[in-house]
């Protein structure tokens, strides 16, 4: 049996009143004081901009940022200048897509993906496809939805240069052996991407380790600011990559004869950047390592558990997703729509999300239009279970 949950850090979460379950924690994670402080400070007595100032202040921030890109890189086992910040991961992605994508990936070549990405991890590979004249193909999923890595060996061929796999999914909770996915990639020659937008917030994540090239995340996941995320590409593949956006700050030097450009990160980030987004995600990653990585995952695993255990014991509820789903449990109700689901959920004080998820490929291979998705954080208790069984119930008598 798994450990009974351990966190008790509800109260450093100002967004969390007395008796509101929040089970969206896939979609955006709530903040601790400590990232409102973070960002609070940086708007307040430390602000001013980076990398140009010849002021104390400026030299102060500017110091302050690059420690918030080394604190992300130290977070993923890379290195500081492995990291771009962008505004997400939907961003990261797109600059993979753009920058990598159009001098690797040509017409005739093969881009591999899963059933169930999110369409941020499908349409700008579709875009790219479009572009350069490739071809996308999808790999398929177990029984239990998982991303069948079997089926990797017979579909990989040498014209694939890129396999763009989700961590964990964020409507099934499924995660990915990626250091097996890495593997079977680098076999035939092409670049491995991991989106882990929903895998950094519950269970460490070591590049190095699992061996990919290009691994996405966004920060509001894991309980730091929206509008800042982190791409990590592997240096020697970062430092051949070329911009993607132009603009201040990405240049070596301008003249109308011609621009040269500035070493990664730098290239990457053209523009003044989300200054106080990266100190809010250095709090946020301090914060999430001050309670570990491994007693996240734990204390959601049981979570998952214990809601897992609860609903399938309610014959009208039909469990999407393995049984040690990430943090995330997606159900139906037979006769039910979602969104009636979730409107009820909320009469009772319980937050959930419905809808497609964005991961509309996934829903088709369900043969569902949408899912209910209840997804936990280090916030949540076995109260949060309790409130959510209770709901379900009361939707059930509802629906009769
Ligand atoms: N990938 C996955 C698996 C996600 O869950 C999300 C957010 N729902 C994204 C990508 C996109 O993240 P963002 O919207 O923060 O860019």
């Amino acid at each position: 049996a798994l450990a009974p949950s351990r966190l008790d850090v509800r109260a450093d979460f100002p967004g969390l009143p007395e008796g509101w379950s929040y089970l969206d924690t896939a979609a955006t994670a709530q903040k601790p004081q400590a990232v409102i402080d973070a960002i609070a400070d940086a708007y307040g007595p430390r602000y001013a901009t980076v990398h140009r100032g010849v002021y104390a202040r400026s030299a102060d921030m500017t110091i302050a940022y690059e420690a918030a890109r080394k604190r992300v890189a130290d977070f993923l086992g890379g290195a500081a200048d492995e990291i771009v910040f962008v505004r997400g991961g939907t961003e990261a992605i797109n600059l993979v897509a753009n920058s990598w994508g159009n001098g690797h990936v040509g017409a005739g070549d093969r881009i591999l993906l899963s059933t169930l990405e999110h369409h941020s991890n499908i349409v700008p590979w579709q875009l790219l496809a479009e572009r350069v004249g490739a071809e996308i193909d999808v790999l398929p999923l177990t029984e239990d939805g998982q991303i069948d890595l079997d089926a990797i060996a017979a579909m990989l061929t040498e014209r694939h240069k890129l396999v763009a796999l989700a961590h964990v999914s964020n409507v099934l909770g499924s995660t990915l052996d990626a250091k097996r996915a890495a593997d079977l990639a680098h076999g035939v020659g092409a670049k491995l991407l991991l989106d882990g937008c929903q895998a950094v917030p519950r269970m460490a994540v070591d590049v190095a380790a699992i061996d990919c090239d290009f691994y996405a995340f966004s920060g509001h996941k894991l309980y730091g600011p929206t509008g800042i995320g982190a791409l990590w590409a592997r240096g020697d593949i970062l430092a051949e990559m070329p911009p993607w956006e132009g603009g201040g700050s990405m240049i070596d030097k301008v003249s109308f004869a011609g621009t040269t450009y500035a070493p990664p990160p730098q290239r990457f980030e053209a523009g003044t950047p989300h200054i106080a987004g990266a100190l809010g995600l250095h709090a946020a990653i301090d914060y999430v390592a001050a309670l570990g990585l491994d007693v996240i995952h734990a204390h959601e695993a049981a979570l998952v558990s214990e809601t897992r255990d609860a609903l399938s014991q309610l014959n009208s509820v039909r469990l999407f997703g393995p049984e040690d789903s990430a943090g995330i449990v997606s159900f139906a109700l037979e006769g039910v729509h979602p969104h009636d689901i979730g409107t009820i959920l909320d009469e009772e004080g319980v937050a959930i999300r419905a809808g497609h998820h964005c991961a509309q490929p996934l829903m088709a291979h369900l043969g569902v239009e949408a899912t209910a998705r209840a997804s936990f954080g280090i916030y949540n208790t076995s109260d949060d279970v309790a409130a959510l069984v209770r709901g379900i119930e009361r939707v059930s008598r509802i629906f009769g």
